[in-house]
């Protein structure tokens, strides 16, 4: 009989990544993933080149000048800071130390479907809790606490949904908590954000033995392909996430690449206002043809199409034009296409393949 995994493993929904090529479509543009418009910072890209003589020798596993490089840039102390090849391995990590046999995760029913998958690895059981109007319910989450609740997972802003909790309410969840589950507060988007009630993690972490946030440069920083994240913890967590982590697990050319994207004049600035107009440009369009777009604050869009086959047919019309999108069907939001803000010609190809679209089904 040939190896057999784990119990759990197999009932494990493998991820479904944006896609990223259509048959027959020479050029497509790729807005399924929520990459940065503006792509890899230029001054990131010059870092990984100058670090090719340098790939036979191992990074630093400690990341000290990434660790001292992103403490400055966001006002954090560098040991408490920990960094991965992306945040999911800093997901996957917090999930075998935290979670496991006998445990439980609970998650919002439209959250990030990593978190699904990193919890049932480890070995214990997913908990999914209602939203309200596609944002987390506090009291929700709160009233599915049982004593074997580790963890409780928000993306916030939460990915498909562009939701956000103000600081308000992931206080009140945090207070709601018992002191022994761990909040984990994932801030993939927080760069976009630029409000006083947002609080990305940091104060929760700062509060307490409890909190952790993760963070990314995938997105606003446009590294997807480097893999590199960071989670920012109390002490004792820091502590497990460096026993368990692998050793060398972020690469040479991550380390460059990620601090000379911190140090790259203007980038989150000018990312967050490109983002922020184009979003709200790209919201107005959609909702002059129809199409309801529910309020994001992130980089993407989530348009709602009333049922799933008009999502679907949608998503075609796109796709014969070059246009990736997203398919959030596995997010239980079959009738919604997620789409990322891209440049401004590429948001204008959106909006006008989609009012087409209306067009042709208006005159039959
Ligand atoms: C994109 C995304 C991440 C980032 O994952 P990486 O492994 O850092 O690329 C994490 N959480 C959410 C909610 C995301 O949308």
């Amino acid at each position: 009989m040939p190896p057999r995994p784990r119990p759990g493993v197999l009932a494990i929904e493998p991820y479904s990544p944006g896609v990223a090529k259509l048959p027959g479509v020479s050029r497509v543009i790729k807005l399924s993933s929520n990459e940065g418009a503006f792509g890899a910072p230029p001054a990131a890209v010059r870092a990984v080149q100058a670090a090719l003589d340098r790939l036979h020798r191992y990074p630093d596993g400690g990341a000290h000048r990434l660790r001292h490089a992103i403490g400055e840039r966001f006002g954090l102390d560098p040991e408490r800071i920990v960094c991965g090849a992306g945040s999911d391995d800093l997901i996957f990590l917090l999930c075998h130390i935290y979670g496991g046999p006998g445990t439980e995760l609970i998650m919002t029913e439209h959250g990030f479907s990593i978190y699904d998958i990193a919890g049932r690895l480890a070995g214990g059981s997913v908990v999914k809790t209602p939203e309200r109007r596609l944002t987390a319910d506090v009291d929700a989450i709160l009233a599915a606490v049982t004593p074997r609740t580790r963890m409780v997972f928000i993306a916030n802003p939460n990915n498909p949904t562009g939701s956000v909790l103000p600081a308000a309410e992931t206080r009140r969840l945090r207070a709601g908590l018992p002191e022994d589950v761990l909040l984990v507060l994932d801030g993939a988007y927080a760069e976009y954000l630029d409000r006083p009630d947002y609080d990305p993690g940091t104060a929760l972490v700062d509060a307490g033995e409890n909190t952790v946030m993760t963070r990314t440069f995938s997105k606003i920083f446009g590294l997807g392909g480097l893999r590199l994240g960071w989670a920012y913890a109390p002490e004792p967590i820091v502590d497990g996430l460096h026993r368990a982590r692998s050793p060398f697990n972020v690469s040479v050319a991550a380390h460059e690449g990620g601090i000379a994207a911190l140090a790259e004049p203007g980038w989150v600035e000018r990312s967050r206002a490109h983002n922020a107009a184009e979003r709200a440009r790209l919201s107005a369009a959609l909702g002059d043809i129809g199409i309801t777009v529910h309020p994001s604050e992130a980089n993407f869009v989530l348009a709602d199409f009333g049922t799933p086959a008009e999502a679907a047919q949608a998503d075609e019309a796109l796709r014969a034009r070059g246009l990736i999108v997203r398919r959030v069907g596995g997010y239980g939001l079959p009738h919604c296409l997620r789409i990322t803000i891209g440049l401004a010609d590429e948001n204008d190809l959106v909006i006008a393949a989609l009012r087409e679209r209306v067009l042709q089904t208006a005159h039959g």
